[in-house]
């Protein structure tokens, strides 16, 4: 068992795991994060509002010695394990409150690692993942030119849909976002889509109407995090058998189905369909696939995501960092395991469960309970279950109506 795991991981026995024949998956996505802090306070955000808060303790933006080191050990990483392609996301915080050179120096640094340690046969794809307030026209055109593609966190297209993305005085994001937005739109080819949290006080079909006029090429809505110690806004204790999350989805699911705008890809929507279909998800939020993500903070601390900051304090914590410890030794970290276990993870309502293969207990940081750890189906178990059977329901029409080619 490892030493420094937090509860409740250490219940994991890795290395009679290891016996019994799982192999770990080797990481493909790496989440770094150049800063620590960010210029707004949204009200639902889980770094700074949520039991965890060893934000306090870190260098607001990203050491150059990290910097470096984690390139490396990315570069290793790759080599090592022979990898085809991985995905860096910079983070925050608010990852550009430093300004884009911190950025475009992280992306050089992980690019020439990569190719130094496994040549060209590593395709390194990189994003970043903004409020949009700190975009501006050069650093936009910088970010597009080092093929670096941009995500912006909304929740709705208007103004009235974002009351709770504030700065630390209470101001209203939307105008410095809108104007991010507005500079991205210039190129297409860095705008990888929108963020959205939901927000079940907004009515759905407008918050979808109103996003797709900022034409992302990419939409992700949310579930806001928690768990059942935490239970999301609208869902109390008394409530956890209704659905409101999985019924405010269904209502997107329509509109966007029915709408012929599939260009616009929804990512929880398109892994339920892939899932249904029998492909394996690429996403933590539904299916069975083992995780293959892992981040690096500002002080070189390596942890797990950062969702799980909704459980505990020091929930994604794993004792190690880049100048210690390669990525090879991160794998064998119970929460890693845990979360590379697929149904092994789960616990008996999942395992009985009809939708298990599609929902695959929904997303671990939602599993969360105090005294049984993760090993708990999800607080969203009803809204999942609602909405997967939506999906399945409408899509079957489809797939029966006729040859999807013809012959
Ligand atoms: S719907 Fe609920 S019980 Fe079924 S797999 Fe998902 S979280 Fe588990």
């Amino acid at each position: 068992m490892h030493a420094s795991a937090p509860w409740p991981h250490r219940l994991l026995d890795v290395p009679a795991l290891r016996q019994a024949g799982t192999s770990p998956v080797p990481f493909e996505q790496f989440v770094l994060k150049l800063s620590s802090r960010c210029n707004l306070l949204c009200s639902y955000c889980y770094v700074y509002t949520a039991a965890d808060d060893s934000w306090r303790g870190r260098p607001p933006r990203i050491r150059q010695d990290v910097l470096e080191r984690s390139a490396e050990r990315i570069g290793e990483h790759v080599a090592g394990h022979g990898l085809r392609g991985i995905r860096v996301e910079l983070h925050g915080g608010e990852p550009l409150l430093g300004g884009v050179d911190i950025a475009l120096r992280q992306v050089s640094e992980v690019r020439a690692a990569v190719l130094a340690a496994a040549g060209t046969h590593c395709e390194v794809r990189v994003s970043v993942q903004t409020n949009g307030t700190q975009l501006t026209a050069d650093g936009v055109g910088r970010l597009a030119a080092a093929g670096v593609r941009v995500g912006v966190s909304l929740d709705g297209g208007r103004a009235e849909h974002n009351k709770r993305r504030v700065d630390h005085a209470g101001r209203p994001a939307w105008e410095a976002a809108t104007r991010g937005l507005a500079l991205l739109a210039r190129h297409p080819e860095a705008y990888a889509g929108l963020l959205c949290t939901i927000d079940l006080d907004l009515d759905p079909e407008d918050v979808y109407d109103s996003l797709m006029e900022f034409r992302p090429a990419a939409l992700d809505f949310l579930l806001p995090h928690a768990n059942w110690e935490s239970p999301p806004p609208g869902k109390g204790p008394s409530s956890v058998g209704s659905a409101p999350y999985g019924e405010w989805l269904a209502q997107v699911f329509d509109r966007w189905f029915d709408s012929g705008r599939h260009r616009t890809r929804i990512r929880l929507f398109t892994e339920i369909i892939g899932l249904l279909l029998g492909f394996p998800s690429r996403a933590e939020a539904v299916g069975l696939s083992p995780v293959a993500a892992v981040l690096v903070e500002t002080d070189g601390a390596i942890e797990q995501v950062d969702s799980l900051k909704a459980a505990y304090a020091q929930a994604p914590a794993t004792g190690m960092n880049v100048f210690r410890n390669s990525f090879d030794d991160v794998l064998d970290h119970p929460g890693i395991v845990a979360r590379q276990l697929g149904a092994g993870a789960l616990g008996s309502d999942c395992l009985d469960c009809p939708v298990l293969r599609v929902c695959g207990g929904g997303h671990y940081a939602h599993r969360y309970r105090s005294g049984s750890g993760f090993r708990n189906r999800s607080v969203y178990c009803s809204d999942l279950e609602l909405l997967i059977r939506h999906v399945a329901h409408r899509i079957e029409p489809v797939l029966r109506s006729g040859p999807l080619l013809p012959d």
